[in-house]
């Protein structure tokens, strides 16, 4: 497995796989890799040739300049990993190697952003959206593979590859959980040995919705049956639960049993945010 720092580099090696007709699977990340981002490795590695993962901690898609500096930074342990599922490059730039300056290039994904994560951390998705279309550039891959732990990340992904007609397919993968099905986050570790026992209260709360909203089709007290399950448990601070449309990507009041559609949540927990959704 090669570490590469460099764009420079980065383009030389992508020119040279290219050249002898590789297909290139890519998987954009912050690092701090859990399982849930190695099965997006295992992924890429079934369907393409080559495999790159980006280890980058994007600082234009932190609107809280306080999870940024927290958030873990763990290269070495990563890039151990990354070996151990076959990984073959590594992409770790510096933070001026990818912005000599910042970009004055603001993206605005429209209604899918107005909602949810858009909504509650405000350019986010802009600097996703940015980051995400410089390193398709660079990597130019055929397949590039994303979770549906952020559901709405996919959604705005899947827009900006339609919109700027990037050449290449987005493939989202099931989200990876803990087995007492706590989502697979970097920000897990965040937690104390307290937290990380309340913690799966948050998936907990997802399938109740979905019982809820199976059994009821009430969107409104699918919501309150949400909120009044964080009434148990004073340490959340519930952030927002949504019903949305899979498709359209937008909030429903009214549930069609017919359509795909998620229940999306975020959630702070000793202070570190927490997201997760269930999709039938
Ligand atoms: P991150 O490093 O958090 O930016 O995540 C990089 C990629 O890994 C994104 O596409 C995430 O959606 C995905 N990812 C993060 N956690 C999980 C998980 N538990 N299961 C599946 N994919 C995940």
């Amino acid at each position: 497995m090669k570490i590469i720092y460099h764009k420079k580099e980065l383009i030389e090696v992508q020119k040279a796989l290219t050249n002898q007709g590789k297909t290139i699977g890519f998987v954009p990340t912050m690092g701090a890799l859990h399982q849930g981002h190695l099965e997006l490795i295992k992924c890429s590695k079934q369907e393409n040739e080559v495999t790159f993962c980006s280890i980058f901690v994007n600082p234009t898609q932190f609107n809280n300049p306080d999870d940024l500096k927290k958030y873990p930074r763990t290269l070495d342990a990563d890039c151990k990993l990354l070996a151990t599922v076959g990984c073959d490059y590594v992409f770790a730039p510096a933070a001026e190697e990818m912005y000599d300056e910042l970009p004055v290039l603001f993206f605005d994904f429209g209604h899918i952003e107005k909602i949810m994560e858009g909504k509650f951390r405000p350019g986010h998705f802009s600097g996703v959206g940015i980051v995400v279309s410089k390193l398709f550039h660079l990597v130019s891959p055929q397949k590039a593979y994303f979770g549906m732990k952020d559901l709405q990340q996919v959604a705005v992904i899947k827009r900006l590859v339609k919109d700027l007609n990037f050449d290449l397919q987005i493939i989202p993968c099931e989200t990876v959980r803990e087995t007492d099905g706590l989502a697979m986050s970097s920000r897990n570790r965040r937690l104390s040995e307290k937290g990380r026992k309340l913690a799966p209260q948050v998936y907990a709360s997802l399938q109740l919705a979905k019982e809820v909203l199976s059994k009821t089709l009430n969107v409104q007290l699918t919501k309150e049956t949400v909120n009044k399950h964080f009434e148990l448990f004073p340490d959340f601070k519930l952030e927002y639960v949504e019903i949305i449309d899979f498709e359209s990507f937008k909030i429903i009041e009214t549930y069609d049993p017919q359509r795909i559609t998620a229940i999306c949540t975020a959630n702070f927990l000793e202070g570190v945010r927490l997201i997760d959704n269930i999709v039938f």
